[in-house]
């Protein structure tokens, strides 16, 4: 039987338990890839502590790419030996095997490797939708983005930089402003010795920025709204140091009548034509060689908790990928 990790309980990594498994057979929406590469990402911390409420017990991660093993009756764009990568379309990526909705699954280009589509596939979609749905960014516009040398970080300094944008990165360490700086980032702001509004203000001659993304959350919510022009958008798309509550709306008038999102990939996937839209417009950006993998950490998928502890430290830089054989 094929191994997954397993949760029987929500709290810290030690709840990541490797398990022997049985796949489902896919329902006529559903495939099953074999994995060849897994993605962490930040949301799997939110789902392993109950932050992101779901039923016990469960599996976790929402990112991958691998072969296609299986096929339900009523998928038509991909057939069993398919290299492919997805993102989303159900929990339990931390395995040999999952089973998954066909719509969040996409052929993987012959010259992208398993390792990147698991890196990219879930993040570069997610900067997808964030430079060109939620804001749509043109060349020449100054943004802010936190956590810039993160896994999603570090792909939207790559893009913005692609689209003619001049992005200014937080980080909370100088090595991590320098891969910023390495990735296409215009400017860092070093959290851990730096105010944001004021290097922001500085930055821009006092323009301030149209928008700002903010996938810290609670600690940088305050000074992101002090970043923003007046009608700016804050894009608060994720919660690494806890989440925003208990906003009084009346901050954004005054602050300058600003506009807020809090948005989630899957809001942006979800008609299979969409999804397919969005996979082409990353894949043509990797293939461009506008947008690379920054895999920094591997790690085996039995070890995953290894992997959270260094995510939730802040120790890790870039993509993190578990490789199985
Ligand atoms: P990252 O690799 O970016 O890791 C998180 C980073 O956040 C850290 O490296 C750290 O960078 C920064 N950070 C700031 N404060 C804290 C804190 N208190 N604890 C931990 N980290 C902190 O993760 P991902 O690339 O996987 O995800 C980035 C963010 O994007 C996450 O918040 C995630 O939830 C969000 N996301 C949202 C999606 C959506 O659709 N809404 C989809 C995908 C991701 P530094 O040390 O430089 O400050």
């Amino acid at each position: 039987m094929p191994y997954a990790i397993q949760l029987q309980e929500h709290g810290g990594p030690e709840v990541l338990r490797w398990t022997e498994l049985a796949t489902p057979a896919p329902a006529a929406h559903q495939v099953v890839v074999r994995n060849r590469a897994v993605g962490l990402n930040f949301i799997d911390v939110y789902y392993r502590t109950g932050l992101y409420p779901h039923p016990l017990p469960h599996g976790l991660g929402l990112e991958g790419a691998g072969e296609v093993i299986a096929v339900g009756g009523e998928v038509r764009h991909l057939a069993v030996g398919d290299r492919v990568a997805y993102a989303m379309g159900g929990l339990g990526a931390y395995a040999e095997e999952h089973c998954l909705e066909a719509r969040n699954v996409f052929r993987l280009p012959d010259d992208v490797g398993f390792d990147d589509g698991a890196a990219l596939a879930l993040k570069g979609l997610t900067v997808r939708y964030l430079l060109r749905k939620t804001y749509p960014v043109e060349a020449g516009q100054t943004i802010l983005f936190h956590a810039a040398a993160g896994g999603v970080g570090l792909i939207a300094c790559q893009w913005a930089k692609a689209l003619g944008a001049k992005l200014i990165g937080t980080v909370s360490n100088a090595r991590k402003a320098e891969l910023a700086l390495a990735n296409g980032a215009w400017a860092v702001i070093d959290t851990s010795r730096e105010d944001i509004a004021g290097r922001v203000r500085e930055l821009t001659d006092g323009a301030m920025v149209p928008v700002v993304y903010d996938s810290v959350g609670r600690d940088t919510w305050e000074a992101s709204l002090d970043c923003l022009q007046p009608r700016g958008l804050m894009v608060s798309f994720g919660n690494a140091s806890g989440p925003v509550t208990g906003v009084n709306l009346g901050i954004l008038a005054s602050k300058g009548s600003l506009y807020v999102t809090r948005p989630t990939l899957a809001s942006y996937m979800l008609t299979p034509e969409m999804a397919a839209e969005a996979a082409d417009d990353l894949f043509s950006r990797v293939r461009a060689g506008d947008v690379k993998a920054s895999i920094d950490q591997r790690y085996a998928l039995r070890d995953a908790a290894e992997a959270h502890r260094a995510l939730e430290a802040r120790k890790t830089t870039g993509s993190t990928v578990f490789v199985l054989d």
